[in-house]
Order: structure tokens, then sequence, then C-alpha cells
């Protein structure tokens, strides 16, 4: 019942019936016996009355009755009626006794690491953690050797791993992750109106406007919900968020909504495969299962370029990283920070990474950050004191025994001899731009030279008498949204405009 997330408008008072208040517990929806309503009981006064959020929502035990007051009626009643007046701050005085004891008795996370800060394992742990906003307890064990939990492994190259009280003595797979959550990682059915591959913001929106207008929808993602936007630290030209919002908490209330309306979200799970059938598509997954779709929304957005420097491959996840997790914050803590790449990402990362590092390098091919950042972001960067940005710089070798330790960069300004330096680095994060990552396709998807998929009026191929609709593939029935659409804008606005619209044209492909 309507009292979870943001802020309520209602008091609701029971007539009839019985109902649990159940409590997100660091994503897990948890009932709470003891917070059971009886008849006569009413809930919803303390976001009301102090305009905070709801903590909490209901769950009928029972068919109930219910009134519903809203916030006028509700104070009219506080002013009109001394005894209900005094029945309600009396109960608001309880409610706030328990909100405090609750906090008290909450466990602060649902998972444990116990690992090396360097190892690779812990470091992808960690981050499909994060990316998936399960908040974790990460434990040193070169800092804390003494704190390891019993029953896990005491190898010291192999995390140990707790999930709720499930412990993994071999590294986990984000799949095994996920069900020991139990995050949905499975298609609930064999069929479905319309098959979204990708939860980035594109996918999110044809969830949201696709299961809110009646259609049966599932999102298939490889990894967390958010896509790239799950990953920026401060989204601040999104219309509606005047003092900016993280990729993360954007996200996170994307994903809430989608799945309020009925949307299935399976996470761990990368669609490798689409054929025709009689239905409309055959959606393979990795691992074998497949689900038909009626429709399709491509939303599988873009994937960071690689930086093609020598000793990348090796020090991958040990120094060297694509685009800039928040969870990397602790990890350079007093550290020196190259970020090589001179778009808003890597702006948003160096501002982000500043507050933490000693100092942040920002490496660019061009002359400055002019032409490729926007004025907001260099205004930020040029205010702070440890950033400092290197122009026609760029990296050729990356070294370190088994992390990285330094880098080497040729500097080729123009009308001067060029210029190999080798500086110290901590930490290297590539965001040189992406590409899109099509390959998987069927051959007769339509793509353009750098595997952007053509839509609408840019397709060259189609075979129908009726003209294709707007996001509408060369595949009739499979339509593209977001950054991987050919000539897309690439911005949240953008993709979540675009997800949203796939699902119109959509009702009208199916009506045909
Ligand atoms: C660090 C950073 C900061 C940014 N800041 C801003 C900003 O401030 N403002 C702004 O407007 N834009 C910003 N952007 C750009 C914005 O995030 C993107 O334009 C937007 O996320 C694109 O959304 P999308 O849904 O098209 O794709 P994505 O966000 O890329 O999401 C695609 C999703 O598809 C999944 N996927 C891919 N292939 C498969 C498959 N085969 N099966 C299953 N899942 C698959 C991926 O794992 C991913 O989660 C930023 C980007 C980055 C990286």
């Amino acid at each position: 019942m309507g009292l979870s997330g943001g802020r309520a408008r209602l008091v609701l008072c029971l007539l009839e019936g019985s109902l649990r208040i159940v409590l997100d517990v660091h994503g897990k929806q948890t009932e709470f016996p003891q917070y059971e309503l009886k008849p006569g009981e009413f809930l919803g006064e303390v976001p009301l009355l102090l305009g905070t959020p709801t903590f909490g929502s209901l769950r009928a035990q029972t068919s109930c009755r219910i009134a519903r007051l809203d916030k006028q009626q509700f104070h009219h009643l506080i002013r009109d009626s001394k005894e209900a007046r005094t029945m309600i701050l009396e109960t608001l005085g309880e409610r706030l006794l328990l909100i405090q004891q609750r906090s008290l008795s909450l466990p602060t996370s649902r998972v444990l690491i116990f690992g090396r800060n360097r190892n690779e394992d812990c470091h992808n742990i960690r981050e499909f953690l994060s990316a998936n906003r399960i908040p974790y307890e990460w434990v040193d064990r070169d800092v804390y050797p003494d704190r390891l939990p019993g029953g896990l492994s005491d190898d010291p190259d192999c995390p140990g791993v707790s999930v709720d009280g499930q412990l993994f003595s071999e590294p986990p797979t984000m799949r095994e992750i996920a069900d020991a959550l139990q995050l949905q990682t499975k298609p609930n059915h064999g069929s479905y109106d319309v098959v979204v591959v990708g939860a980035g913001p594109a996918g999110m929106a044809a969830g949201v406007y696709g299961s809110s207008e009646g259609l049966r929808v599932l999102i298939v993602e490889r990894c967390a919900a958010g896509g790239q936007a799950g990953t920026s630290s401060r989204i601040e030209n999104y219309l509606g968020f005047p003092e900016g919002i993280s990729g993360e908490d954007l996200t996170g209330r994307g994903f809430k909504q989608a799945t309020r309306f009925g949307a299935e979200v399976a996470l761990t799970r990368s669609v490798e495969k689409i054929t025709p059938s009689s239905e409309g598509y055959v959606c393979e997954f990795d691992g074998g299962q497949s689900v038909s779709a009626r429709a399709v929304v491509l939303a599988t957005g873009v994937d960071w370029r690689r930086l093609q420097a020598k000793g990348e491959d090796r020090l991958l996840g040990h120094g060297v990283f694509y685009g800039a997790a928040r969870q990397e914050a602790t990890n350079v803590v007093g550290k020196k920070v190259f970020i090589v790449g001179g778009g808003n990402s890597a702006g948003q990362a160096a501002m982000f990474l500043s507050s933490y590092a000693a100092e942040v390098k920002v490496l660019v091919r061009g002359e400055g950050l002019k032409l490729s950042m926007s004025q907001y972001l260099i205004d930020q960067i040029a205010s702070k004191a440890n950033i400092k940005v290197l122009p026609h710089t760029q990296v050729i070798s990356v070294e370190g025994e088994n992390f990285l330790e330094q880098i080497e960069t040729r500097i080729q300004a123009p009308h001067e001899a060029e210029k190999i330096l080798g500086h110290e680095a901590d930490a290297l994060f590539v965001m040189i731009g992406a590409d899109a990552s099509t390959s998987w396709l069927p051959d007769d998807l339509e793509r353009d030279p750098r595997g952007y998929i053509c839509t609408g009026r840019d397709l060259t191929t189609w075979k129908l008498d009726r003209h294709p609709f707007p996001l509408e593939t060369s595949l009739p029935g499979v339509f593209a949204a977001g950054d991987v659409r050919h000539n897309s804008i690439k911005r949240v606005s953008s993709g979540v405009g675009e997800g949203s619209m796939a699902i119109a044209f959509i009702h009208q492909y199916l009506a045909i």
C-alpha cells in the first residue's frame, strides 16, 4: 500500500482488518510482525507532520477497510478536535521512539567482504554491490587480520564473502551474490509483450511506461540497473533536480518505479541472441534460457573505449579502471590519481575524486577542456587546487608489478618537440569515449559503420509496405532507444525520452 518511498501526503486510518508494516532494509522488503496495525489505529502522521520521507509500506493481512485523510483534512482534524489532537500527538511521540529503537537494531549492511584491497575479486564484488546500491561492510584483511568471521576461507588471496548470513568460501559469481540477495535473476514467465535489453535510463524508462500502460515487460540487465548514468557522481542537467542528483539516486528511483508498476528486471543476465518467431522474437540469454516477446527494445547503451596502452590488460582492475566507480573513493585517499579524457564524465570523476585523492591530473589529447566539457564543470575544476589539466598528453604505457605504480605519457604540443614523461601513479581512470557493442545482434539489423543501431528515417533497408516507426530498427517490432541508437544525443534526458517514446510506438505496432 502506497506509503513507501517519497513523501506521504496521506494518513491512513484502519477501520477493519489488519495491516502489517513492511520496511526496506538495505533493499530487502522485510515484514515486521511486531508492527501490526489494528482497527482504530492510523499511520502516515510522522512524514506528514514532520515533512520527512516515509519509512515503510503496509501489507494487508486480511481484507481491510481504510479511511484516507489528505494533508488538509488531517490538519483540520488536529485543529478542530482536542481529543483527536491529543491522540495523534501521543502516537507521534511513540512512533518517534520506535523509529529510534529501529535505527539502533537494524543491521548496517547485508554483505560482509573480508579480503585484500588490491584483490581483483574484491574489486569486482564491491563494484557490483555499489552499482546495485547494496550497502556492504568491507574489511581489509591486511589491516584487520583478526576480524575473519568464522566459516570463511583464511586464504589471503581468496576473499571471504557473507550475504545475509550465507557464507561463500570461494569468490562467488555476481549472479550467486544477486541470488543470495534475493534479487531477480530469472524471468518469471516464458513470454512477454515487451523485452527491454539493458536497464540504463532508456531501458528503465521503457519499463516504467510499458508496465504502467498495462504491457507485460521484462527488462534484462547484464550487470546493475542504472547503466552509465548510475556511475555518475552528480547529474546536474536532468529536469526537476535543481541541486543535481547522484546517478545512483536517480537510477535507484527509476528501478523502484519500474518494478512498482510491475516490470520485471532480471539482473546479471545478458541477452545474447534475438531471432524472429511466429509470436514476434525469441530472446536468448547467456546460459541458454530464452523468452518470447511481441516487441523488443534495444537499450544497451555503450561500453568504454579501450586505451590501447602497453601493459593495460595486465593491470586492468589493478589500478587501471574504466569509468570511475564511487566505491573507489576510499581507495584513493591521499593518493595520486590520473584521469584520461576530456568529456563530462571525466570532469565529474575529477571533481568527485578530488575530494579524496591528494592530486588529480586530467590528461587530454587536445589543448584543453573547452571543446569537450560543459562550462559548469570546467569552472568547478578550475576552482579545485588539487586538480591539474595536462593538455596534449596521451598515455602510452602503464607499469607495476602487481598493481599500477607508474604511467608513461607522450606530450605532443603543436610546434614543439615530442616529450616522453614518467609519472608515479596510484590509480588511472580511463574515460575516453565509448562504442556500441552490437556485434551479437542479427546481421540483418542495420547498424552504422561504428556499430550504432539505425532506426526510422535513417534506415536504408526496410522490407515492409508501411513506413518504419521512429525508433524502429530494420527488424519490424524491434526498437532502439538511448545511446546505442545511431545519432542519439547521449544524455540521460534523451535516453529517458526515447525509452518512453519507444513504448508509444510499440502500442501502435502491436495494434497493426
Ligand atoms: C560517468 C558518467 C557521467 C555522466 N553524466 C551525465 C550527466 O551529468 N548528464 C547527462 O545527461 N548524461 C550524463 N552521462 C551520459 C548518460 O549517462 C548516458 O547518456 C545514459 O546513461 C545513456 O542511457 P542508456 O540507457 O542509453 O545506456 P546505458 O546507460 O549505457 O545503459 C545500458 C545498459 O545496458 C546493459 N547492457 C548492454 N548490453 C546488454 C546485453 N546484451 N544484455 C543485457 N544488458 C545489456 C548495460 O550493462 C547497461 O546497464 C554520463 C555518463 C557517464 C559514464
